[in-house]
């Protein structure tokens, strides 16, 4: 893969995107690294430009109730990631002094932050020349060297993508824009081959060979994430604690799975139960600790405990 052809292309075809701005700090690229985990750009936007106006540093995150945090989070979806940020916030506000980690190893100690996180604040905030692996840069070295279609993670990913960056500063320019090529034009389901900037690819090469296995399509209508933000919003959009009936409003179609899902908010503790047996999002609920501290210890008569509980 020729380094100069994928960095001409990025020159003028990058996305002007909020995070990639003049004067955005590690802090707040950390912040759109974990929003973006699983969340499309144009979703993330308006939810990561409010919340970096409104808590621009970790101290200022970590000073912030988890409720707020979990309303600022809004529908971005998988809202542990919220309360996760948060924890990370209280930890660099208080151990690293409100100042993001700049080597991976540190940063992989953070809550929340996993390796293709660490990796991608330490390449992008801190232009540090490490591979960095998202789906979309898999696919593209996936189909550029390979010649297949798409391929499942692998141990190898790091050491492929390490080999393919420049050895100059252009490193983290370069993993910004592979990046970049496999979210607007190596996309998965419709490759815009007539418009992508390398002259050399090996999926290409070979006439388009079809991915010999069917790829995994999330689904989310009718899945237990569909329930919990159901439940969720109804707290969200109460300044005080619900009985329980306003949350079972909410899913009629299995009531069992909707139990399951208020247990597992529970026990994720993104939501608290008040001693008379109400509910509220965390911390805006006088908890009674010995209800909600454990998932066992949640009272069995207003969540009963299912045999077959998924987390
Ligand atoms: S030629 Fe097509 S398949 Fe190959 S990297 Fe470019 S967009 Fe992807």
């Amino acid at each position: 893969m020729r380094a100069t052809e994928l960095l001409g292309w990025y020159e003028h075809a990058r996305r002007d995107l909020p995070w990639r701005r003049p004067g955005v700090t590690p802090w707040q690229i950390l912040v759109s690294e974990v929003m973006l985990q699983q969340t499309p750009v144009a979703r993330v936007a308006p939810v990561w430009t409010e919340w970096v106006t409104r808590w621009p540093t970790p101290s200022a995150t970590a000073a912030a109730g988890v409720a707020d945090v979990l309303r600022a989070w809004g529908r971005l979806g998988y809202p542990r990631r919220a309360k996760r940020l948060h924890e990370c916030a209280v930890i660099i506000a208080t151990r690293f002094d409100d100042v993001v980690p700049s080597d991976v190893d540190t940063l992989l100690t953070l809550p929340g932050v996993g390796s293709y996180t660490a990796r991608a604040v330490a390449c992008f905030a801190y232009r540090q020349r490490v591979p960095v692996v998202d789906t979309n840069v898999r696919r593209v070295v996936t189909r550029v060297v390979h010649g297949v279609a798409h391929a499942p993670p692998s141990s190898r990913d790091l050491d492929e993508v390490a080999a393919l960056l420049p050895d100059d500063d252009t490193a983290p320019r370069f993993s910004a824009a592979l990046m970049e090529l496999g979210a607007t034009v190596c996309t998965a389901r419709s490759p815009r081959c007539g418009d992508c900037p390398l002259s050399r690819c090996r999926w290409r090469e070979r006439k388009y060979p079809p991915a010999t296995a069917p790829r995994r399509v999330q689904r989310y209508a009718g899945t237990d994430r569909q329930v919990r933000g159901l439940l969720l919003d109804v707290l969200r959009n109460s300044s005080a604690p619900v009985e329980r009936a306003a949350l079972d409003m909410v899913w009629l179609t299995d009531t069992a799975q909707r139990d399951r899902a208020l247990h597992s908010l529970l026990a994720d503790g993104l939501v608290e139960q008040t001693p008379d047996g109400r509910f509220a999002l965390a911390g805006e609920g006088e908890p009674d600790q010995s209800v909600t501290s454990a998932p066992d210890s949640v009272d069995p008569d207003v969540v009963e405990p299912q045999a077959n509980r998924r987390r």
